[in-house]
């Protein structure tokens, strides 16, 4: 399905898919649950916007290539070009909140991080970004935004927030001096604990405050 970004109440948005910066261990007992040291400064990687698939009707993932994780993130859609940009100016870019899936493929990540290689074709491949409709940011605090990933009606992943290491806005402002974020860029903030492999037929639900997707894997 071709995916274009989207606002939760049907009003138009013109920014472009794009780039998807992502953060790895940004929840301290994720990091733990994996065997991960907590790290000192984030951990970023980038998808391309060929990743993006939209969450609502379903999803598939890759076969053949090992377990494939979900994990739950709290997504920001970019409006306005961030460089080496401070936190107020990073606050105004936020042009939507949403919830979005860093699909990973667990087994061959594993590989990679063994030999030492880019995590790429683990996290990077075509689909590994399924992502809701967007909330205006209006009305919401960045450090008190309560998510959860419910598998076949079983809650397996509950999020806050106030738990990231890097949180919201120090994480834009350091990603702006590294990578220019641009109109249309999608920043995922990390995953919390809980993160498990996807099966065909599982039925997913997402929720945040004001936010709740229905998906499925196909
Ligand atoms: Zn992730």
């Amino acid at each position: 399905m071709t995916y274009t970004h989207a606002f939760l109440d049907g009003t138009a948005c013109d920014l472009p898919p794009r780039k998807i910066v992502c953060v790895g261990r940004n929840y301290a007992a994720h990091a733990r649950e994996l065997g991960n040291a907590v790290p000192e400064t984030p951990i970023l990687f980038m998808k391309p916007a060929t990743a993006l698939v939209p969450l609502v009707g379903g999803f598939s993932i890759p076969a053949g290539r090992g377990e494939c994780h979900h994990e739950t993130e709290i997504t920001l859609l970019i409006g306005r070009q961030l460089k080496h940009a401070g936190e107020a100016e990073c606050l105004a870019a936020i042009a939507g909140i949403g919830l979005g899936l860093d699909l990973t493929l667990r087994d061959l990540q594993n590989e990679l991080k063994k030999k030492g290689q880019p995590w790429e074709v683990a996290k990077a491949f075509d689909g590994a970004a399924p992502l809701s409709a967007f909330l205006r940011p209006e009305g919401f605090d960045l450090d008190d935004l309560r998510f959860t990933l419910a598998v076949n009606g079983e809650v397996r992943q509950c999020g806050h927030s106030a738990d990231m290491i890097t949180p919201v806005l120090p994480l834009l402002a350091h990603i702006s001096t590294i990578f220019t974020l641009e109109p249309g860029d999608v920043v995922m903030t990390g995953t919390p604990e809980g993160v498990a492999p996807l099966r065909v037929g599982d039925v997913l639900t997402l929720e945040m405050d004001g936010l709740k997707v229905e998906s499925a894997v196909l």
